[in-house]
């Protein structure tokens, strides 16, 4: 008995994984469409159930033991109360027929009808998660139990019966939970790393690496797109007078002024290192990223920086552009003369932007 217990648990625990981790999305493996995403859930659910009781243990001449309520309850917190509702009642439906016809599999296999379709309902008023999945749960294992009571007469044996029962569906149900608790939380700390990993620390904006990988797939698509870099001026000076900390407010107070004169356009806004930000414009020429970049510097020049002294600090940046693929194929080469042209702005009085081309005609 014991060996058809675990056999009947590694159906469960199986199902639980290979269920679990597509459907949370988690490790890009993604359903086609989350629409159809309950109603997948539930019929994988139903036959999941189904195959738990062809793989039953037998306690009885009546009653038989399966994970089934653990999955009606793992259908729910994945896939919502349709999902439930599919499940519940493939799984009793086949409960009905599975020994042929009898009074006792029709009460099994309505009680099991009725469980998907409470969890179910009941999931529509509050939705099921991993959190609260103990109390729907709890509701099933008590209909059960007195349900098997109810076929047995509540003899002795029932009474073993009853026990088990709910010995077996705890126990399981709480692995099976404890473990995908588990690999939440580890999936949760995977996504927050991977966003780490591209996100600037101070300012929010993409780093230097996601830069990188924003300018190779638009170097892959072929099409027109400017690169400006921006770098403040004098800089160093706010550091020296006010201190690092200020100097750290003023560069976040920075990338929200860039980010918000550049979302219109498409503008994509890294801080590539230090105080240098760029903005890779998509579809954007020569000219329009000039007036593009000019709107930038005006944004920033035109209300001077808050700093927590109290005091306004007046900030400008200085610009040089590029653009693919008039210019230059390659990141780094774009990079180089967008560099060399901010080398120009300042070079001139600072405070402006200069186009590559431009640096050329010098
Ligand atoms: P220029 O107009 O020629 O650009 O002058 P600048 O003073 O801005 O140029 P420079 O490159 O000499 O100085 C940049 C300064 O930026 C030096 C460094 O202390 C400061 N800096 C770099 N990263 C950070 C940072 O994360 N926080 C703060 N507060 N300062 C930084
Ligand atoms: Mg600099
Ligand atoms: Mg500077």
């Amino acid at each position: 008995m014991l060996i058809d217990f675990i056999i009947n648990f590694c159906i469960l625990f199986t199902f639980a994984i290979l269920t679990y981790i597509p459907f949370q999305n988690r490790l890009k493996v993604y359903i086609p469409s989350s629409k159809y995403t309950p109603y997948i859930l539930g019929i994988l659910s139903g036959f999941t159930g189904c195959l738990l009781m062809l793989t039953a243990v037998s306690i009885s001449d009546f009653v038989i033991m399966d994970g089934r309520m653990a999955v009606i309850a793992l259908s729910g917190v994945l896939g919502g109360p349709v999902a439930t509702i599919i499940s519940g009642t493939i799984i009793g439906v086949f409960r009905l027929f599975m020994y042929g016809y009898s009074t006792t599999s029709l009460i099994a296999g309505s009680s099991t009808i009725i469980v998907g379709v409470v969890i179910g309902f009941w999931s529509w008023k509050k939705t099921m998660t991993f959190r609260n999945v103990h109390y729907f749960f709890g509701y099933s294992i008590v209909q059960t139990s007195i349900v098997l009571g109810f076929l047995g007469n509540w003899k002795f044996e029932t009474w073993l019966a009853i026990i088990s029962f709910i010995l077996y569906s705890i126990l399981s149900f709480f692995i099976i939970f404890v473990i995908l608790k588990q690999l939440s939380s580890l999936f949760e700390k995977i996504k927050h790393i991977e966003e780490m990993s591209i996100t600037d620390y101070l300012t929010g904006l993409n780093n230097n690496r996601k830069f990188q990988e924003y300018t190779y797939n638009l170097l892959s698509k072929g099409e027109i797109f400017s690169l400006l870099l921006l770098d403040i001026d004098y800089f160093k000076k706010v550091n020296d007078t006010y201190g690092h900390p200020v100097g750290d407010e003023v560069l976040k107070e920075l990338a929200l002024r860039i980010k918000e004169a550049s979302n219109s356009f498409g503008g994509i806004v890294s801080r590539n290192g230090g105080e240098e930000f760029s903005v890779l414009l998509p579809n954007t020429s020569e000219n329009k990223s000039l007036e593009i970049a000019e709107l930038i510097r005006q944004a920033i020049e035109k209300n001077a920086f808050p700093i927590s002294t109290g005091e306004k600090l007046a900030i400008t940046i200085s610009g040089g552009i590029s653009t693919f693929p008039q210019d230059a194929a390659t990141t780094h080469e774009l990079y180089k003369l967008a560099d060399e042209a901010l080398y120009l702005a300042k070079a001139s009085g600072r405070n402006k932007v200069v186009h590559t081309n431009q640096n050329k005609l010098v």
